[in-house]
């Protein structure tokens, strides 16, 4: 059984399908997302950018900065302005989705909580996923094929 993993912006004119599950999937409760969405935290399914397939629409990019001072570029539909992934950093290879963009964003549940510094004091977090004050070592926690897929996305 393989998930179709479709989704895309509030008003539909932009329309996406990932070609396979992500590398990994953060759920990030920095002050930036919180601010960025206006909502507790965000769910970024990381994954390869040749892996998303655009079906209808073409999202615009607002640039912002990110925490650690590079850009982070907002893919937008320019109708409805739903973000419906990011670019940290300018690495062409690599997108974050949001993952409450998704047609079923129940498919993917975080795999990591990070920045819980800054999580609001009534967001529980689940029992047996990894959970850091600010950020961790990819190479501690991914599985072995998503690094693999990484270094072959940031080339
Ligand atoms: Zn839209
Ligand atoms: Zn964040």
């Amino acid at each position: 059984m393989s998930a179709t993993y479709e989704g895309g912006c509030f008003c539909r004119k932009v329309r996406y399908r990932l070609t396979s599950a992500p590398m990994f999937v953060h759920c990030c409760h920095c002050r930036n997302c919180q601010n960025q969405t206006g909502s507790a935290f965000v769910i970024n399914a990381i994954i390869e950018t040749g892996r998303i397939e655009l079906l209808a629409g073409r999202p615009e990019i607002t640039t912002v900065e990110s925490g650690s001072g590079r850009p982070h570029d907002v893919y937008r539909c320019p109708d409805c302005r739903t973000a419906v992934w990011s670019d940290y950093g300018r690495r062409p290879g690599m997108r974050f989705v949001r993952v409450g963009t998704l047609d079923d964003p129940a498919t993917l549940p975080p795999d990591v909580h990070i920045f819980t510094r800054s999580k609001l004091p009534w967001v529980r977090l689940p029992e047996g996923v990894p959970a850091y004050d600010v950020y961790y070592e990819t190479d501690r926690l991914w599985p072995a094929a998503s690094l693999e897929r990484r270094r072959a996305a940031l080339g």
